[in-house]
């Protein structure tokens, strides 16, 4: 074999990037890692704002149900407490989320499980009604989807609006898989997930990557597909950039649904809304979200940062953030995995190059699984 400088060529220095290089590294591997950001961290990146970390592509929660994945990160940073609870502002009114018992009581005024599944199932019951007057057997698309599981005030003021700038199309134009459940809770429990452990990390997520990273080369600016002389440094590589993009599009592009955000320092504003993250669930409101990022960290200072979130149609160009699961691009990105098993030398890993919606934990569990045997 080749006497390189490196055992492994990291190309990006994202979450999957950096659980690998430390893996790698743990077990004696030399690592060089490259990203064309200017940064380290990858959609996980945090940057300080008047002591205030700010989650620079959109708000990022930990949660995991995973012991060997929650002790795996614990290694680099302590978590915070950080439950994930928003809340929804439909014209004004504010709502609880998830669906629990202080939704349904600001909702409908209910003050008891009981008094709350008798509210739902008359609900319901209106919807069974109506699709047996019009002949609808199957929910047709989301909408009625949606109305069957949940009935038409929560549809209305929770579910409608959000999701049709979500999507940039209507609910009736949306398929109904989309929504496969709506879990409603009948405690007063406004903790968003159901995992076991949770929280953020205190100091910000880039200090925590920058931990997985210590016994690396780290290299930024470096765009892979425009060096790929780095090759000859190492004898494997690493791939968590989009795996279309390595394949130079041969076979067409993979699509994606993008968000932009729009950030701002309010000065001498302590407090804007009182909790991380508010979901504008109206159609009129053009953003999707508005996130305070000082509640992650319960921070005290004088000022705050916030970012409202819009959602995107995603073109050629645009930063990919959600892979659109459909026939043409699942069987798209069959082509390119075939090409990419063919690759020996290369593992290609993360949101990116596998196509996949991976949240955090998911993504910790494939570097461990790839490269903990090594370990
Ligand atoms: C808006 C949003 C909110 C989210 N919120 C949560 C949440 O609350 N909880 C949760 O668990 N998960 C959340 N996620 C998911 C989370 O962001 C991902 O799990 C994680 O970032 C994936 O890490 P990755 O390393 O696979 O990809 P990335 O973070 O995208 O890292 C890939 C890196 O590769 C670099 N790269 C690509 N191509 C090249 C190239 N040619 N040369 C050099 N470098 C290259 C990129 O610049 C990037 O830095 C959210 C995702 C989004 C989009």
């Amino acid at each position: 074999m080749v006497n390189t400088k490196y055992d492994y060529l990291i190309v990006g220095a994202g979450l999957f990037g950096a659980a690998s290089a430390y893996l790698l590294t743990k077990q004696g591997k030399r690592c060089l890692v490259v990203d064309k950001r200017n940064h380290i961290g990858g959609n996980v990146y945090t940057e300080q704002v008047q002591g205030i970390n700010v989650h620079q592509y959109g708000a990022h929660i930990f949660h995991t149900n995973n012991k060997k994945v929650w002790d795996f990160v614990n290694q680099f940073a302590e978590f915070n407490r950080y439950t994930n609870s928003p809340i929804a502002n439909y014209h004004g009114k504010l709502y609880n989320l998830p669906f629990n018992m202080n939704t349904f009581y600001q909702m409908w005024g209910v003050k008891t499980p009981v008094e709350a599944k008798e509210r739902l199932n008359e609900e319901r019951a209106t919807i069974r009604e109506m699709f047996r007057r019009e002949g609808i057997t199957e929910p047709r698309n989301l909408e009625e989807q949606a109305l069957q599981l949940v009935g038409r005030s929560i549809y209305e003021a929770l579910i409608k609006g959000y999701t049709e700038k979500q999507w940039g199309r209507k609910c009736t134009e949306l398929p109904a898989f989309i929504i496969k459940r709506l879990p409603v809770r009948f405690t007063f429990d406004n903790n968003y997930f159901n995992d076991r452990y949770q929280g953020i990390p205190v100091g910000g997520y880039t200090a925590m990557i920058e931990k997985m990273l210590i016994n690396c080369d780290i290299r930024l600016e470096v765009d892979y597909m425009l060096h790929r002389e780095l090759d000859a440094l190492a004898a494997n590589v690493v791939y968590t950039g989009e795996i279309d993009r390595y394949f130079d599009y041969r076979f067409g592009h993979l699509e994606y649904r993008t968000v932009s955000f729009e950030t701002e320092l309010l000065k001498g504003v302590e407090n804007y809304q009182g909790n991380a993250v508010v979901n504008y669930t109206d159609a009129e409101t053009p953003y999707t979200r508005v996130i305070e990022h000082k509640h992650f960290e319960f921070g005290q200072q004088p000022d705050t940062v916030i970012s409202r979130e819009y959602s995107k149609e995603w073109q050629p160009g645009d930063e990919p953030y959600y892979p659109v699961n459909d026939e043409r691009n699942s069987m798209l990105y069959q082509k390119y995995k075939t090409l990419a098993d063919q690759q020996s030398h290369v593992i290609f890993g993360g949101r990116l190059a596998e196509y996949k919606y991976y949240d955090m934990d998911k993504v910790i569990e494939r570097a461990l699984e790839q490269f903990a045997p090594f370990v």
